[in-house]
């Protein structure tokens, strides 16, 4: 049995009197545990014992952060089939999802602790010196990375595992040295709970300083906003909705010293279905993108919300069978009533603008909370015109944009906001006849993807998981992969420093064995 505390360093308190409890969206009743909001109080004692193992932490070895990285898998796995039937019993997701998920948690873990093995991250940069250089000496100048500092990372509603208490932004900020302190999504505290619990026993079991993590319970905005606004905390992570990720980045620009706000908002992910590819395997795409709006009740970030093609009877075609195909499929359960409310409102919102046509909508009746999925059409001279066909409605929902011509179907694209991804699907051939197309997708996304749908994000190097304004805040870094981790990491130059007063990763018998740019050349040698 949970005890719904806050988890401050190696501590459980329960202070406040504001409490709640999670819902089980399958059966819409209440769980048992009650969940003690953290108090003024708990939040600044977490927020002080980070600030007090920064020093440590982020001079901790990268030998010992990856054993305290892996150290969180190994618990994470001990707590066996305890947390994927507290997961199920917060979320409604079926079995398999939970295991996936929690999979993916762990392998992310250890993905971090593979960069600290190999130790580039920190990317040093040796420029030394040239006494003799003319008209003027060069002074010897040493760059690398160095961790942050505290960082509030919010946890995901659709990612209770894999973006929240030990998910991706929690894993990758821990790797570059920085001390976390989670607010926990309220819609999850429990798994979020038993996650933090595991976090803890392998940060004691790996000798960490106590604050290297903090888990904090919330149901409402003040934990949240008292994180972002704490002079001692120097980054945040978030992923979420457009209001709340722009508010918090809002607020942590206000502050007397801002902060970097790393929010991953909405994305529509657009597809863009070319002429040609339609003749030959229109039924190969409508049912695969049937089932990519329907994965996980549409609750991805990367859910493809609009699709675009050519109006003519292959489109016709392609639309009727995407009807059938999606209507084939049965709807599930949405992560939790408000998300299902939102979700209702959404579709409401779309149904009644302008020339939007039904295509397909679940009409039969469902459990409460059920995401039922719904395709609208629409011409694009109408979605050009009204802004509001451009948003995210979140959950199994998509927008088919019917255009007249390439020249329509540009002109459209021209008004997409920034997203996380787009994709293009065409024959071999037909794609060597739209570059400008290609290049004003490009323009708009973090990743451009050629026959294949959006869901489904590798954690991977090569993999970008952000893109333009208002996908993200900060199109420069991605939330998956190993690159997260230089959210989280700032560099410092050291000019003239004696040798042993220098890093080690800077020394110039390279003890790490790094590869380092040492005048310009990439080298593991030493100097
Ligand atoms: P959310 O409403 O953005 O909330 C995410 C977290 O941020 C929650 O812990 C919330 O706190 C906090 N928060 C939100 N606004 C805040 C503010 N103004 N000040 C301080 N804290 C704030 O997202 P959600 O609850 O996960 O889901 C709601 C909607 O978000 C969905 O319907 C969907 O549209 C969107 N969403 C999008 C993605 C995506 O990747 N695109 C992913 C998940 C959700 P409290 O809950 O404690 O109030």
């Amino acid at each position: 049995m949970q005890d719904g505390k806050n988890i401050i360093g190696y501590d459980r308190t329960r202070r406040g009197s504001v409490t709640f409890r999670t819902i089980n969206p399958i059966l819409n009743t209440e769980n048992d545990t009650i969940f003690y909001e953290a108090t003024p109080e708990e939040v600044e004692q977490a927020v002080t014992l980070a600030h007090q193992a920064t020093h440590f932490f982020g001079e901790t070895t990268h030998e010992e952060r990856a054993e305290f990285l892996r150290a969180i898998a190994d618990e994470i796995m001990a707590l066996g089939d305890e947390l994927i039937t507290m997961y199920c019993s917060e979320t409604g997701l079926p079995e398999g999802r939970a295991k996936g998920e929690r999979g993916r948690t762990v392998n992310q873990l250890k993905l971090y602790a593979g960069l600290l093995d190999d130790g580039s991250y920190v990317e040093a940069s040796i420029d030394t010196a040239k006494p003799d250089r003319k008209p003027m000496p060069k002074e010897d100048l040493r760059k690398m990375m160095f961790p942050l500092g505290p960082v509030a990372v919010f946890g995901a509603s659709n990612f209770p595992l894999a973006y929240s208490s030990a998910g991706g932004d929690t894993a990758s900020a821990l790797a570059a040295g920085c001390p976390v302190i989670v607010k926990g999504h309220p819609m999850h505290a429990g798994t979020g709970n038993m996650v933090s619990s595991a976090i803890v026993s392998a940060a004691k079991k790996s000798a960490m300083p106590e604050g290297v993590f903090s888990h904090l319970n919330s149901k409402g905005y003040a934990v949240g906003e008292a994180l972002v606004k704490h002079p001692l905390i120097k980054a945040v992570g978030f992923t979420g909705s457009h209001g709340g990720g722009r508010a918090l980045f809002n607020m942590a620009a206000e502050r007397k010293e801002p902060i970097p706000v790393f929010a991953e908002m909405g994305s529509v992910n657009p597809v863009v279905l070319l002429p040609e590819i339609l003749k030959e395997k229109k039924e190969k795409w409508a049912k695969t993108l049937a089932g990519s709006v329907t994965l996980g009740s549409g609750q991805f970030c990367t859910n493809p919300g609009i699709m675009m093609g050519i109006k003519g009877s292959e489109l016709d075609q392609f639309t009727e069978i995407l009807a059938n195909e999606i209507l084939e499929i049965t709807p599930s359960s949405m992560l939790h009533p408000d998300i299902a409310e939102k979700y209702d409102e959404g579709k409401k919102m779309m149904k009644a603008q302008d020339g939007t046509q039904v295509v397909a909508e679940w009409g039969e009746q469902t459990q409460s909370n059920t995401g039922r999925q719904t395709i609208l059409k629409v011409k694009a001279s109408q979605f050009r015109e009204n802004p509001k066909l451009h948003q995210e409605v979140f959950g199994p929902f998509s927008l088919l944009v019917e255009c007249v011509n390439i020249e329509d179907l540009e002109r459209s694209v021209a008004l997409i906001e920034g997203q996380l991804t787009a994709s293009i699907i065409g024959t071999a051939d037909e794609l060597k006849g739209y570059d400008f197309l290609i290049g004003q997708l490009r323009d708009r996304v973090g990743r451009l993807i050629f026959n294949g749908v959006p869901t489904g994000v590798e954690v991977c190097a090569s993999m970008q998981h952000g893109g333009p304004y208002p996908s993200t805040t900060d199109s420069r870094f991605t939330a998956v992969g190993e690159d997260a981790i230089k959210r989280w990491l700032r560099p410092v130059c050291f000019q003239n420093c004696p040798d042993a007063l220098l890093p080690v990763a800077l020394q110039n018998a390279n003890p790490l064995n790094l590869l380092r740019r040492v005048d310009g050349s990439l080298t593991h040698s030493k100097i």
